[in-house]
């Protein structure tokens, strides 16, 4: 007899939902996830070790509940004269965005977002019974913030997402166009800045908004620039109002002794974690150009990765380039596909299983 998830008391709402799925294969050219390709050095390990050898000694004890230390250190790091009681962490900027959710959002409630855009927003959004509303972007992957505007005014949503640097296409978001929203929207506006550090010059983060601008949310993570996707380490600045709404929904002491270390000595290595985001930006802007030559059409990109495309059967390339040994990611519009920025050997091999699969 076989017993599945339907015949559990799952949520109605939940039935029928495919979880968050980017494949981990075991590859040689990993460029599916957005990572950053540097691993930490011999010595970074040797520091990080020495830290959590040092807090392994009181792990008996509760961690810091509210984390001051860290959030000391990403106020530093984050600049614009923000503080501790403007910064919260958590597991993972995902655990950030659901304690959002479990504060701003919940049944009878809506999220909204512009898709294509990051396929977590709204599973965490459903996760936590926030009704989800798509608005499509334009052909050029912007938004349309008159069309933003009339769904706004229609479904007054709760709680509004504007990614930039866009997941999967890569598009970054106006400062002006991020005020009118803004203005307009009636709760809260979280700009999901996972990909800030990879925005080329003149690109404004939307940090530089949150004096005038209460209720905007701009979400981080150390998981792509910083190289620290293992530790699971997500954070926010915005009014320390929204901090306080988040303490309703925390667990207590959600953010482990050890995370909360191994945080803050990246921190101190902040410039060794972060050496690499400029050669990688130099080898996304080669990658846009060389995608261009091949005749392929390619996203703007303002982040560690370009949506390219577009293909009659982009499954199939998929599935080819694995067999190169090269995994990338299937995602975004249809007849499109996602690479993740490596290291110059990486792109390499992406290229030339590219050329190889698509007979160019
Ligand atoms: C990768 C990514 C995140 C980061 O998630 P973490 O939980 O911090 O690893 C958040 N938002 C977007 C748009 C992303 O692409």
């Amino acid at each position: 007899m076989s017993f599945t998830l339907n015949d559990l008391p799952l949520r109605d709402d939940l039935r029928g939902r495919s979880a968050y799925g980017a494949p981990q294969l075991d590859v040689p050219v990993v460029l599916n996830t957005n990572e950053n390709p540097h691993a930490p050095s011999p010595r970074l390990a040797k520091a990080l070790a020495e830290a959590v050898a040092d807090t392994a000694l009181g792990l008996n004890r509760y961690p810091d509940r509210d984390a001051v230390r860290l959030r000391e250190g990403l106020a530093a790091y984050l600049g614009h004269g923000l503080t501790a009681a403007h910064v919260w962490a958590a597991n993972g900027s995902n655990e950030v965005l659901q304690q959002l959710l479990q504060a701003f959002g919940g049944p009878g409630r809506t999220a909204m977002g512009f898709e294509p855009s990051y396929s977590m927003h709204p599973i965490i959004s459903r996760g936590t019974g926030t009704h989800w509303v798509p608005v499509p972007r334009d052909a050029d992957f912007r938004i349309d913030v008159d069309a933003a505007l009339a769904a706004i005014e229609e479904h007054r949503p709760s709680v509004v997402f504007l990614t930039s640097p866009n997941n999967p296409t890569g598009t970054a978001l106006e400062m002006a166009d991020i005020e009118r929203v803004a203005r307009a929207a009636p709760g809260v506006v979280v700009v999901d800045e996972a990909y800030a550090e990879f925005r080329r010059a003149n690109t404004p983060s939307a940090l530089s908004l949150l004096p005038d601008h209460p209720r905007v949310i701009v979400s981080r993570t150390m998981s792509k620039a910083f190289a620290l996707a293992g530790a699971r380490v997500g954070y926010l600045a915005a009014h320390p109002a929204v901090v306080d709404a988040l303490q309703l929904v925390r667990l207590p002491y959600h953010l482990s002794a050890v995370t909360q270390t191994v945080a803050l000595t990246a921190l101190e290595h902040a410039e060794e974690l972060l050496g690499a985001v400029d050669d990688l930006r130099a080898e996304r802007d080669a990658l846009v150009l060389w995608l261009r030559e091949q005749g392929f059409s390619v996203a703007d990109s303002d982040a560690n990765f370009v949506l390219f495309g577009e293909f009659e059967d982009r499954s199939r390339v998929w599935r080819d380039l694995l067999d190169q040994d090269v995994l990338i990611r299937e995602t975004g519009p249809d007849g499109w596909l996602r690479v993740t920025v490596g290291t110059s050997e990486e792109m390499a091999a992406f290229r030339a299983a590219l050329l190889k699969v698509t007979g160019r």
